[in-house]
C-alpha cells in the first residue's frame, strides 16, 4: 500500500508579518495541483493569517505546541480547543526543541498529545536521539522510551490520528542529514515497534523524517519505503523551496 508524501514546514520562532504575506502570495497558485500532503506551522501569532489564505487551498495548518489542558490559568500558553476552534488541523507534540529547551519530559508531552486529540487537534509526535545518543548504539532504546511514553493510554482510534516525526536531534538545524539508509533503518524500527506494541495499524502510520531536509536530499528521502515525507524547519522558511520540496514529493514513485 502506498502512502501519501507529507511535506510539513515548522517555521519555528522565525518571519515576520510581511514574510508571511511574501510566503502566501508566492505559493497560493502553484501548490494547489500536487499530489502531496501539504502542511505549515507558523508562530502562533500567525496561525490566523495562513488559516485565512490556505485553508480553503487544502493546505494544513499545524501549530508548534499547545497546552495540555483545554482552558484555565496557564498563562502564555495556547489551549488545544481554541486553536481547533479558529481552525488550526493539527499540533507538533515533542519537538526536541520543546524537550531539551523547554524541558517537556514524557509526561507532559503524553498529556498534550492526549488534550490535543480530545480537542479534535491530530498530532504529529515527535522523536528523535541525540548525538551521543546514537554513538553509544541508544538510538532504538531511546525511541522506544519516547514512544511508549508519550503515547501511553491513547486509544487505537485515537492513534490513527497520529503521525510521527523521527527527528534525530544531530540533524535538526545541523546541515547534517541522516543518509536515506540510516534513516530508513530507523523508520523501519519505528513502524515495527509502534504496530507491535502500540497498536498502531504498520501500513497506515505515517513516519515523516525531520533533520535538515532540503531540495538537494529530499528525493533520496523520500524515495525510502517507510519514509512518508519531511517535518521541514529551515527548508520550509522560503515559499521557492518549500514548494520545491512539494514538486518532489509530488514525483516520488514508491
Ligand atoms: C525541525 O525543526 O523540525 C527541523 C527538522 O529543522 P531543520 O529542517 O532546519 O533541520
Amino acid at each position: 500500500m502506498s502512502r501519501i508524501i507529507h511535506v510539513y514546514g515548522n517555521w519555528k520562532m522565525n518571519h515576520l508579518k510581511s514574510d508571511v504575506i511574501n510566503f502566501i502570495s508566492k505559493l497560493s497558485e502553484s501548490v494547489i495541483e500536487l499530489d502531496c500532503k501539504q502542511g505549515v506551522c507558523p508562530q502562533s501569532i500567525h496561525l490566523s493569517m495562513i488559516i485565512e489564505a490556505f485553508a480553503k487551498k487544502g493546505i494544513l495548518v499545524g501549530s508548534q505546541n499547545c497546552s495540555h489542558e483545554a482552558f484555565g490559568a496557564f498563562t502564555g500558553d495556547n489551549s488545544p480547543q481554541a486553536l481547533k476552534d479558529i481552525g488550526v488541523n493539527f499540533t507538533l507534540v515533542g519537538h526536541s526543541e520543546r524537550r531539551s529547551i523547554f524541558n517537556e519530559g514524557h509526561e507532559i508531552l503524553n498529556l498534550k498529545a492526549k488534550k490535543a486529540l480530545e480537542c479534535n487537534l491530530d498530532v504529529v509526535f515527535c522523536v528523535g536521539e541525540t548525538l551521543e545518543e546514537r554513538e553509544n548504539n541508544k538510538t532504538f532504546d531511546v525511541l522506544k522510551e519516547q514512544l511508549a511514553e508519550g503515547l501511553k493510554g491513547i486509544s487505537k482510534s485515537d492513534l490513527s490520528r497520529v503521525i510521527l516525526a523521527y527527528e534525530p536531534v544531530w540533524a535538526i538545524g545541523t546541515g547534517k542529514v541522516a543518509t536515506p539508509m540510516q534513516a530508513e533503518e530507523t523508520h523501519q524500527f519505528i513502524r515495527k515497534f509502534v504496530s507491535e506494541e502500540l497498536e498502531f495499524i504498520a501500513e497506515d502510520v505515517f513516519i515523516l523524517y525531520g533533520g535538515s531536509v532540503k531540495p538537494s536530499n529530499a528525493k533520496g528521502l523520500f524515495e525510502m519505503a517507510n519514509i512518508d515525507g519531511g517535518l521541514v524547519g529551515g527548508a520550509s522558511l522560503k515559499a521557492e523551496d518549500y514548494l520545491e520540496l512539494c514538486k518532489i514529493a509530488d514525483r516520488t514513485m514508491k
